[in-house]
Protein backbone atom coordinates (compact mmCIF):
# COMPACT_ATOMS: atom_id res chain seq x y z
CA UNK A 1 0.00 0.00 0.00
CA UNK A 2 2.91 2.46 1.30
CA UNK A 3 5.10 1.70 -2.07
CA UNK A 4 2.00 2.24 -4.01
CA UNK A 5 1.68 5.74 -2.04
CA UNK A 6 5.11 6.60 -2.82
CA UNK A 7 5.46 5.87 -6.25
CA UNK A 8 2.01 7.73 -6.94
CA UNK A 9 3.64 10.73 -4.85
CA UNK A 10 7.18 10.37 -7.16
CA UNK A 11 4.68 10.09 -10.05
CA UNK A 12 3.43 13.43 -8.90
CA UNK A 13 6.97 15.47 -8.06
CA UNK A 14 7.73 14.61 -11.35
CA UNK A 15 4.68 15.76 -13.20
CA UNK A 16 5.46 19.23 -11.78
CA UNK A 17 9.56 19.51 -12.47
CA UNK A 18 9.06 17.88 -15.90
CA UNK A 19 6.02 20.37 -16.46
CA UNK A 20 8.01 23.29 -15.23
CA UNK A 21 11.67 21.84 -17.02
CA UNK A 22 9.57 21.72 -20.30
CA UNK A 23 8.22 25.08 -19.87
CA UNK A 24 11.86 26.71 -19.25
CA UNK A 25 13.15 24.67 -22.48
CA UNK A 26 10.49 25.91 -24.86
CA UNK A 27 10.64 29.63 -23.35
CA UNK A 28 14.77 28.88 -23.67
CA UNK A 29 14.34 27.34 -27.49
CA UNK A 30 11.75 30.27 -28.21
CA UNK A 31 14.43 32.70 -27.39
CA UNK A 32 17.24 31.12 -29.12
CA UNK A 33 15.28 30.81 -32.21
CA UNK A 34 14.84 34.21 -32.42
CA UNK A 35 18.51 35.62 -32.08
CA UNK A 36 19.00 32.96 -35.46
CA UNK A 37 16.48 34.81 -37.01
CA UNK A 38 17.80 37.89 -36.18
CA UNK A 39 21.38 36.66 -37.45
CA UNK A 40 19.84 35.59 -40.55
CA UNK A 41 18.20 38.82 -41.40
CA UNK A 42 21.72 40.82 -40.68
CA UNK A 43 23.04 38.50 -42.81
CA UNK A 44 21.09 39.13 -46.02
CA UNK A 45 21.52 42.52 -44.94
CA UNK A 46 24.95 43.01 -44.90
CA UNK A 47 25.15 41.01 -48.47
CA UNK A 48 22.57 43.06 -50.16
CA UNK A 49 23.79 46.68 -49.20
CA UNK A 50 27.54 45.91 -49.31
CA UNK A 51 28.13 47.74 -52.76
CA UNK A 52 25.97 50.85 -51.75
CA UNK A 53 27.82 51.85 -48.77
CA UNK A 54 30.34 55.13 -49.21
CA UNK A 55 32.96 53.15 -47.96
CA UNK A 56 32.39 49.61 -48.95
CA UNK A 57 32.01 46.88 -45.61
CA UNK A 58 34.70 45.01 -47.37
CA UNK A 59 37.23 47.95 -45.86
CA UNK A 60 36.01 46.63 -42.38
CA UNK A 61 37.29 43.92 -40.86
CA UNK A 62 35.30 40.73 -42.40
CA UNK A 63 31.98 39.78 -40.52
CA UNK A 64 31.45 36.57 -39.45
CA UNK A 65 29.86 34.67 -42.20
CA UNK A 66 26.45 33.09 -41.26
CA UNK A 67 24.82 31.09 -43.52
CA UNK A 68 21.31 28.60 -43.44
CA UNK A 69 23.03 25.77 -42.49
CA UNK A 70 25.46 27.07 -39.98
CA UNK A 71 22.07 28.13 -38.08
CA UNK A 72 20.69 24.73 -38.66
CA UNK A 73 23.64 23.11 -37.16
CA UNK A 74 23.33 25.42 -34.44
CA UNK A 75 19.67 24.78 -33.87
CA UNK A 76 19.78 20.80 -33.87
CA UNK A 77 22.90 21.45 -31.16
CA UNK A 78 20.24 23.15 -28.80
CA UNK A 79 17.54 21.14 -29.43
CA UNK A 80 19.71 18.37 -28.34
CA UNK A 81 21.53 20.06 -25.48
CA UNK A 82 18.06 21.30 -24.11
CA UNK A 83 17.09 17.17 -24.70
CA UNK A 84 19.67 15.72 -22.60
CA UNK A 85 19.19 18.37 -20.28
CA UNK A 86 15.61 17.47 -19.85
CA UNK A 87 16.67 13.95 -20.05
CA UNK A 88 19.01 14.41 -16.68
CA UNK A 89 16.32 16.17 -14.67
CA UNK A 90 13.42 13.31 -15.62
CA UNK A 91 16.50 10.82 -14.32
CA UNK A 92 17.31 12.96 -10.97
CA UNK A 93 13.77 14.59 -10.03
CA UNK A 94 13.08 10.75 -10.87
CA UNK A 95 15.73 9.58 -8.32
CA UNK A 96 14.88 12.48 -5.59
CA UNK A 97 11.51 12.23 -5.63
CA UNK A 98 11.49 9.00 -5.13
CA UNK A 99 13.29 9.50 -2.06
CA UNK A 100 11.73 12.86 -0.50
CA UNK A 101 8.32 10.59 -1.33
CA UNK A 102 9.39 8.00 1.30
CA UNK A 103 10.67 10.81 3.80
CA UNK A 104 6.87 12.70 3.77
CA UNK A 105 5.26 8.79 3.90
CA UNK A 106 7.37 7.62 6.51
CA UNK A 107 5.86 9.44 9.46
CA UNK A 108 2.40 8.41 8.17
CA UNK A 109 3.67 4.54 7.88
CA UNK A 110 4.66 4.89 11.36
CA UNK A 111 1.74 5.99 12.31
CA UNK A 112 -0.63 3.58 10.62
CA UNK A 113 1.55 0.41 11.59
CA UNK A 114 1.95 1.68 15.48
CA UNK A 115 -1.94 2.09 15.66
CA UNK A 116 -2.27 -1.58 13.94
CA UNK A 117 0.00 -3.01 16.46
CA UNK A 118 -2.21 -0.75 19.49
CA UNK A 119 -5.45 -2.58 17.27
CA UNK A 120 -3.96 -6.27 17.38
CA UNK A 121 -2.11 -6.05 21.22
CA UNK A 122 -6.01 -4.62 22.67
CA UNK A 123 -7.97 -7.13 20.98
CA UNK A 124 -5.15 -9.85 21.81
CA UNK A 125 -5.47 -8.61 25.98
CA UNK A 126 -9.43 -8.29 25.93
CA UNK A 127 -9.43 -11.52 24.09
CA UNK A 128 -7.66 -14.22 26.59
CA UNK A 129 -9.94 -12.88 29.49
CA UNK A 130 -13.41 -12.85 27.68
CA UNK A 131 -13.13 -16.15 26.34
CA UNK A 132 -12.33 -17.54 29.71
CA UNK A 133 -15.26 -15.59 31.06
CA UNK A 134 -17.20 -17.13 28.21
CA UNK A 135 -16.27 -20.64 29.36
CA UNK A 136 -17.00 -20.12 32.67
CA UNK A 137 -20.47 -19.20 32.05
CA UNK A 138 -21.26 -21.59 29.28
CA UNK A 139 -20.12 -24.73 31.84
CA UNK A 140 -22.02 -23.30 34.52
CA UNK A 141 -24.69 -22.91 33.09
CA UNK A 142 -24.74 -26.29 31.59
CA UNK A 143 -24.65 -27.92 34.92
CA UNK A 144 -27.88 -29.33 35.90
CA UNK A 145 -26.81 -29.66 39.16
CA UNK A 146 -25.81 -25.91 39.92
CA UNK A 147 -27.03 -24.49 43.26
CA UNK A 148 -28.23 -20.90 43.93
CA UNK A 149 -25.34 -20.21 46.55
CA UNK A 150 -22.62 -21.95 43.43
CA UNK A 151 -25.13 -19.73 41.18
CA UNK A 152 -23.83 -16.39 43.16
CA UNK A 153 -20.84 -17.43 43.60
CA UNK A 154 -19.60 -17.70 39.51
CA UNK A 155 -21.87 -14.56 38.64
CA UNK A 156 -20.12 -12.74 41.77
CA UNK A 157 -16.70 -13.75 39.82
CA UNK A 158 -18.06 -12.78 36.75
CA UNK A 159 -18.83 -9.69 38.14
CA UNK A 160 -15.35 -8.93 39.14
CA UNK A 161 -13.80 -10.19 36.21
CA UNK A 162 -15.83 -7.72 34.15
CA UNK A 163 -14.82 -4.80 36.27
CA UNK A 164 -10.80 -5.48 35.25
CA UNK A 165 -12.41 -6.00 31.87
CA UNK A 166 -13.88 -2.31 32.53
CA UNK A 167 -10.76 -0.89 33.85
CA UNK A 168 -8.56 -2.46 30.58
CA UNK A 169 -10.93 -0.84 28.30
CA UNK A 170 -10.72 2.32 30.32
CA UNK A 171 -6.78 2.19 30.17
CA UNK A 172 -6.74 1.64 26.84
CA UNK A 173 -9.42 4.61 26.13
CA UNK A 174 -6.59 6.82 27.93
CA UNK A 175 -3.53 5.52 26.42
CA UNK A 176 -5.38 6.12 22.46
CA UNK A 177 -5.96 9.56 23.85
CA UNK A 178 -2.65 10.04 24.16
CA UNK A 179 -1.55 8.31 21.02
CA UNK A 180 -2.93 10.81 18.96
CA UNK A 181 -1.30 14.29 18.14
CA UNK A 182 -4.06 16.81 20.15
CA UNK A 183 -2.65 19.97 18.83
CA UNK A 184 -1.78 22.69 21.15
CA UNK A 185 -3.49 21.38 24.68
CA UNK A 186 -4.05 24.48 27.17
CA UNK A 187 -1.14 24.17 29.69
CA UNK A 188 -1.95 26.01 33.13
CA UNK A 189 -0.13 26.57 36.10
CA UNK A 190 -0.23 24.31 38.46
CA UNK A 191 0.61 23.64 42.10
CA UNK A 192 2.66 20.78 42.73
CA UNK A 193 1.55 19.93 46.18
CA UNK A 194 -1.94 19.98 45.59
CA UNK A 195 -1.62 17.42 42.66
CA UNK A 196 -0.01 15.13 44.91
CA UNK A 197 -3.27 15.79 47.26
CA UNK A 198 -5.57 14.61 44.67
CA UNK A 199 -3.64 11.54 43.56
CA UNK A 200 -2.87 10.43 46.90
CA UNK A 201 -6.56 10.53 47.74
CA UNK A 202 -7.25 7.84 45.10
CA UNK A 203 -4.16 5.92 45.81
CA UNK A 204 -4.95 5.79 49.57
CA UNK A 205 -7.37 2.88 50.11
CA UNK A 206 -4.85 0.56 48.51
CA UNK A 207 -1.90 2.09 50.59
CA UNK A 208 -4.08 1.80 53.68
CA UNK A 209 -5.13 -1.87 52.64
CA UNK A 210 -1.32 -2.89 52.84
CA UNK A 211 -0.56 -0.50 55.49
CA UNK A 212 2.02 1.30 53.30
CA UNK A 213 3.08 5.14 54.84
CA UNK A 214 3.05 7.69 51.73
CA UNK A 215 5.74 10.22 53.19
CA UNK A 216 5.83 13.42 51.18
CA UNK A 217 8.90 16.01 50.85
CA UNK A 218 7.45 19.01 48.58
CA UNK A 219 8.18 22.21 47.44
CA UNK A 220 5.75 24.36 47.14
CA UNK A 221 5.95 24.69 43.23
CA UNK A 222 4.10 25.28 40.16
CA UNK A 223 4.49 23.68 37.34
CA UNK A 224 2.62 24.27 33.63
CA UNK A 225 0.49 21.23 32.56
CA UNK A 226 -2.78 19.69 32.35
CA UNK A 227 -4.54 18.97 35.28
CA UNK A 228 -6.10 16.13 34.92
CA UNK A 229 -2.96 14.47 33.07
CA UNK A 230 -0.43 15.20 35.52
CA UNK A 231 -2.73 13.93 38.49
CA UNK A 232 -2.89 10.17 36.24
CA UNK A 233 0.76 10.26 35.81
CA UNK A 234 1.31 10.36 39.73
CA UNK A 235 -1.02 7.50 40.41
CA UNK A 236 -0.17 5.91 38.49
CA UNK A 237 3.73 5.79 39.71
CA UNK A 238 2.11 5.70 43.24
CA UNK A 239 0.04 3.15 42.63
CA UNK A 240 2.79 1.12 41.12
CA UNK A 241 4.71 2.23 44.48
CA UNK A 242 2.09 0.57 46.58
CA UNK A 243 1.19 -2.24 44.32
CA UNK A 244 4.78 -3.79 44.43
CA UNK A 245 6.16 -2.94 47.77
CA UNK A 246 5.54 -5.37 50.65
CA UNK A 247 3.48 -4.90 53.12
CA UNK A 248 4.03 -1.72 56.07
CA UNK A 249 6.43 -0.48 53.41
CA UNK A 250 7.12 3.31 53.03
CA UNK A 251 6.76 5.15 49.60
CA UNK A 252 8.21 8.36 49.46
CA UNK A 253 6.99 11.56 47.16
CA UNK A 254 9.67 14.31 46.26
CA UNK A 255 9.13 17.64 44.41
CA UNK A 256 12.37 20.09 43.97
CA UNK A 257 13.43 22.90 41.81
CA UNK A 258 16.70 23.75 40.73
CA UNK A 259 17.68 26.47 37.72
CA UNK A 260 16.41 24.59 35.19
CA UNK A 261 14.21 21.47 36.04
CA UNK A 262 11.74 20.89 38.18
CA UNK A 263 12.13 17.20 39.15
CA UNK A 264 9.35 14.78 41.04
CA UNK A 265 10.21 11.57 42.41
CA UNK A 266 8.40 8.37 43.86
CA UNK A 267 10.51 5.54 45.68
CA UNK A 268 9.62 2.65 47.10
CA UNK A 269 11.59 0.10 48.72
CA UNK A 270 9.45 -2.94 47.27
CA UNK A 271 9.98 -5.77 44.73
CA UNK A 272 12.38 -3.85 42.52
CA UNK A 273 12.44 -4.72 38.63
CA UNK A 274 15.05 -7.14 37.25
CA UNK A 275 17.74 -5.89 34.74
CA UNK A 276 16.31 -7.75 32.17
CA UNK A 277 12.99 -5.91 32.34
CA UNK A 278 14.18 -2.64 33.12
CA UNK A 279 14.60 -1.57 29.41
CA UNK A 280 10.71 -2.66 28.56
CA UNK A 281 9.12 -1.49 31.57
CA UNK A 282 7.88 1.53 29.14
CA UNK A 283 6.49 -0.69 26.73
CA UNK A 284 2.45 -1.09 26.11
CA UNK A 285 1.42 -4.75 27.75
CA UNK A 286 4.74 -5.26 29.53
CA UNK A 287 4.78 -6.84 32.81
CA UNK A 288 8.05 -7.95 34.24
CA UNK A 289 8.18 -11.44 35.53
CA UNK A 290 7.58 -10.77 39.18
CA UNK A 291 4.41 -9.05 38.08
CA UNK A 292 2.86 -11.52 36.22
CA UNK A 293 3.22 -14.70 38.33
CA UNK A 294 1.39 -12.64 41.03
CA UNK A 295 -1.57 -14.60 42.10
CA UNK A 296 -4.28 -11.83 41.75
CA UNK A 297 -3.65 -10.27 38.36
CA UNK A 298 -3.89 -6.21 39.10
CA UNK A 299 -2.33 -4.13 35.64
CA UNK A 300 -2.02 -5.01 32.55
CA UNK A 301 1.04 -3.05 31.79
CA UNK A 302 -0.48 -0.18 30.19
CA UNK A 303 -0.06 2.22 33.32
CA UNK A 304 4.19 3.02 32.43
CA UNK A 305 3.07 3.33 28.68
CA UNK A 306 0.40 5.84 29.64
CA UNK A 307 2.80 8.04 31.79
CA UNK A 308 5.37 8.33 29.45
CA UNK A 309 2.76 9.51 26.94
CA UNK A 310 2.14 12.51 29.79
CA UNK A 311 5.52 12.96 30.41
CA UNK A 312 6.49 12.96 26.98
CA UNK A 313 2.99 15.21 26.27
CA UNK A 314 4.69 18.28 28.90
CA UNK A 315 8.20 17.70 27.12
CA UNK A 316 9.72 15.95 30.36
CA UNK A 317 11.53 13.44 30.89
CA UNK A 318 10.49 9.86 32.70
CA UNK A 319 13.38 7.92 34.48
CA UNK A 320 13.53 4.85 36.39
CA UNK A 321 16.41 3.22 39.00
CA UNK A 322 15.87 0.29 40.53
CA UNK A 323 17.75 -2.44 41.93
CA UNK A 324 15.61 -6.13 42.30
CA UNK A 325 14.37 -6.95 45.48
CA UNK A 326 15.41 -3.40 46.96
CA UNK A 327 13.10 -0.96 45.27
CA UNK A 328 12.67 1.41 42.62
CA UNK A 329 12.80 5.20 42.02
CA UNK A 330 10.62 6.69 39.35
CA UNK A 331 11.39 10.46 38.43
CA UNK A 332 10.31 12.68 36.18
CA UNK A 333 12.06 15.98 34.97
CA UNK A 334 10.25 19.19 33.75
CA UNK A 335 12.03 22.18 32.60
CA UNK A 336 11.10 25.20 35.20
P1 LIG B 1 1.10 -2.81 35.56
O1 LIG B 1 -0.31 -2.47 35.39
O2 LIG B 1 1.43 -4.23 35.28
O3 LIG B 1 1.65 -2.33 36.87
P2 LIG B 1 2.77 -0.80 34.39
O4 LIG B 1 2.89 -0.37 32.98
O5 LIG B 1 2.37 0.22 35.38
O6 LIG B 1 1.81 -2.03 34.39
O7 LIG B 1 4.17 -1.40 34.82
C1 LIG B 1 4.83 -2.29 33.95
C2 LIG B 1 5.66 -3.25 34.75
O8 LIG B 1 6.73 -2.54 35.38
C3 LIG B 1 4.91 -3.89 35.89
O9 LIG B 1 4.28 -5.06 35.44
C4 LIG B 1 5.99 -4.18 36.91
O10 LIG B 1 6.60 -5.41 36.62
C5 LIG B 1 7.00 -3.09 36.66
N1 LIG B 1 6.90 -2.01 37.66
C6 LIG B 1 6.34 -0.79 37.50
N2 LIG B 1 6.47 -0.04 38.60
C7 LIG B 1 7.13 -0.80 39.48
C8 LIG B 1 7.60 -0.58 40.83
N3 LIG B 1 7.41 0.57 41.47
N4 LIG B 1 8.26 -1.60 41.42
C9 LIG B 1 8.49 -2.76 40.78
N5 LIG B 1 8.08 -3.02 39.53
C10 LIG B 1 7.42 -2.06 38.88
Amino acid sequence: MFETARLKLTAWYLVIIMAISLLFSVAIYLNIRNEFRRFERISEVIQIDENRFVVPLRQFPEPPKIDATMIQGARIRVITALGILNAVILILAGTAGYFLAGRTLKPIREMVEEQNRFISDASHELRTPLTALKSTLEVHLRDKNLTLPDAKKVLEESVTDVNTLQSLSDSLLTLAQYQKPNGQTPMESLEIPVLVQYAIKQVNPLAQKKNIVIKKHLENIHVSGIRHSLVDLLVILLDNAIKYSNPNGTVTITAKKNDKNIILSVKDEGVGISKKDLPFIFDRFYRADSARTKSVKDGYGLGLAIAKKIVDLHQGTLRVKSTSGKGSIFTVTFSA
